[in-house]
């Protein structure tokens, strides 16, 4: 989804910006459309973290 290209009619600002009310009222519905959109960088780095801990838990219990 390309969303980050929208702009918006009200404020013709990028409606990733969430300049203006209706900015931020439609990047929560794209949002919720896309769950990976709502996903933020230190969303994913967390489960980086969780996911190389646990592969190091298991390479442990194994060693
Ligand atoms: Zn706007």
């Amino acid at each position: 989804m390309t969303y980050d290209r929208l702009v918006c009619a009200n404020c013709a600002a990028p409606v990733t910006e969430g300049r203006c009310p209706v900015c931020r009222a439609n990047r929560e519905r794209l949002q919720q459309q896309n769950p990976l959109a709502a996903l933020n960088p230190m969303t994913l780095i967390a489960l980086l973290v969780v996911l190389i801990a646990a592969v190091a838990l298991l390479a442990h219990q194994t060693a």
